[in-house]
């Protein structure tokens, strides 16, 4: 590629431009979004290295795909055969712990585990749960504003992010925020930058709160004949501030009963909830479901139940998965709407002839619909992608939105207009040119 031998000799490393193996590195998770494998990776080791990359592809326009473990669902660090991509995965150094000041600062390729695990020596947590933490980057998980289960009480990535390195388009680096717990001295370009999934600039170095570890969470089980009490129990229980509410659908249950029998065949659905502190509000919570009509349902303290009991919370996705191929969506809905995005979920489901299971986080009303079909159904697969689509119009048409934490990337971008007026659109698209000039930083993701 025209490019790559002058980029090589301008930073004195080698790019990786093999085929196979570009192209593994040109493509996330999301099983429909279009990639080619880019031109060459660059596995980049330092934020300076970062930036006179960055420098040589603004002035020859060569488009720029940033990349931490590529666990995205959302086409967003996908490639064309023009780009450079840049890894972060070599970046994953954890730079400082402070349990003092209550913060940690790592480079953007620490594995969000590793950095919870490394701050457990001292007591302390890094909260941010994504399903993926076992393998998603910090970068990642702050270019997404990731979530997770214990997100419904403690926040999103966002709250958890005090300061950021960030190498601009230009080649120029910048510091955003502050290591203090507050700071208001500014603009809040942190904050903009969090959720930008790689159209504003590549994070290098990330500044994190760490916290006391919350004690080892007791966890309430309930089963429900319908899915509309289970959604209405689950608002009513936010008021004993859960460490982690989620829903299930009985489609959902039934795949995984199939695989793992669980002893949840007839149930129409069950809440989860788990509580780090004040255990004493788990007979209240378990009145609670009793007054929205729990079947059945259990409380308990013991560390060595949890497990068990939110097991099939853990199965929900890989038992529907191993039913044919799954096209996993993520919305974002009032909690109160729940239930009735089920209804007409299930509706489209018979409409399009489609097994949908439906969970999700019944906390902060984030849901996973999970489209299945067969492998190889090309006209199956046609109704899937209708189907998606008609979640998010569903969820939007709800007063939610396409995304909740898995990000627009390529595959929602369409639908973005849908839920957001023409002049905010165009301050956006004016703040992407601000930061970006020329336009390299992962083109087509987004922004529509
Ligand atoms: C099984 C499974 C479960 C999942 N569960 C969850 C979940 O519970 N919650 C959730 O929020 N997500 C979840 N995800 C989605 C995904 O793991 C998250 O979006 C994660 O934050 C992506 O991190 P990553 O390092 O893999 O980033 P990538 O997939 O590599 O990139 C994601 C986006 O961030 C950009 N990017 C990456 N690094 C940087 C950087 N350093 N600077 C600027 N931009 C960057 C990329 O260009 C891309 O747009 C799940 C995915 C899978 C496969």
């Amino acid at each position: 590629m025209s490019f790559v031998a002058d980029l090589e000799k301008h930073l004195g490393v080698s790019l990786i431009t093999d085929p196979d193996i570009t192209s593994t590195y040109s493509k996330d998770q999301a099983p429909f979004a279009p990639s080619s494998p880019a031109a060459a990776v660059l596995l980049a080791r330092s934020t300076e290295e970062i930036s006179k990359a960055l420098a040589f592809c603004s002035e020859r326009k060569i488009p720029v795909v940033p990349r931490g473990a590529g666990s995205g669902l959302s086409g967003g660090a996908n490639a064309d055969s023009q780009s450079l991509v840049i890894s972060l995965e070599k970046m994953n150094q954890i730079i400082e712990i402070d349990p003092a000041n209550q913060l940690a600062k790592v480079q953007a390729g620490v594995i969000n585990l590793d950095l919870d695990t490394a701050v457990k020596e001292y007591g302390m947590a890094y909260l941010p749960d994504p399903a993926s933490r076992d393998w998603s980057t910090l970068g990642g998980n702050v270019a997404t504003n990731a979530g997770g289960m214990c997100c419904v009480k403690y926040g999103v990535t966002s709250h958890h992010v005090r300061a950021l390195t960030v190498v601009l388009s230009t080649g120029e680096i910048i510091e955003i925020g502050k290591s203090t717990k507050k700071f208001v001295t500014t603009l809040d370009l942190l904050h903009l930058f969090i959720g930008s999934e790689g159209t504003l600039g590549i994070v290098t170095e990330i500044t994190v709160n760490i916290v006391p570890r919350p004690r080892t969470p007791a966890t309430l089980i309930a089963t429900f004949s319908n899915i509309t009490q289970a959604a209405s129990a689950s608002t009513e229980l936010l008021k004993y501030r859960p460490s982690m509410l989620e829903i299930i659908d009985q489609t959902t249950l039934k795949a995984v009963e199939q695989w793992h029998p669980l002893g949840f065949e007839v149930a129409g659905s069950i809440l989860l909830l788990q509580l780090d502190e004040n255990f004493e509000l788990g007979d209240s919570a378990l009145a609670t479901c009793q007054a929205h009509g729990m079947v059945d349902g259990m409380f308990s303290t013991e560390t060595s139940d949890a497990a068990d009991l939110i097991r099939v919370r853990k199965l929900a996705y890989p038992a529907l998965e191993r039913l044919g191929a799954t096209l996993l969506d993520d919305v974002a809905l009032p909690v109160t709407k729940i239930a009735e995005f089920v209804e007409k979920v299930e509706d489209l489901a018979d409409k399009y002839k489609l097994m949908i299971g439906i969970f999700g986080h019944a906390g902060d009303g984030n849901m996973h619909p999970t489209i299945v079909h067969d492998h190889g159904d090309l006209e199956g697969e046609k109704r899937a992608k209708l189907a998606f689509s008609e979640i998010v119009a569903i969820a939007q048409n709800l007063g939610g939105t396409a995304s909740g934490e898995h990000g627009i990337g390529s595959i929602k971008r369409d639908m973005v207009g849908d839920e957001t007026s023409a002049s905010v659109l165009n301050l956006q698209r004016e703040i992407k040119k601000l930061f970006d000039p020329s336009g390299i930083l992962n083109p087509g993701k987004k922004l529509p």
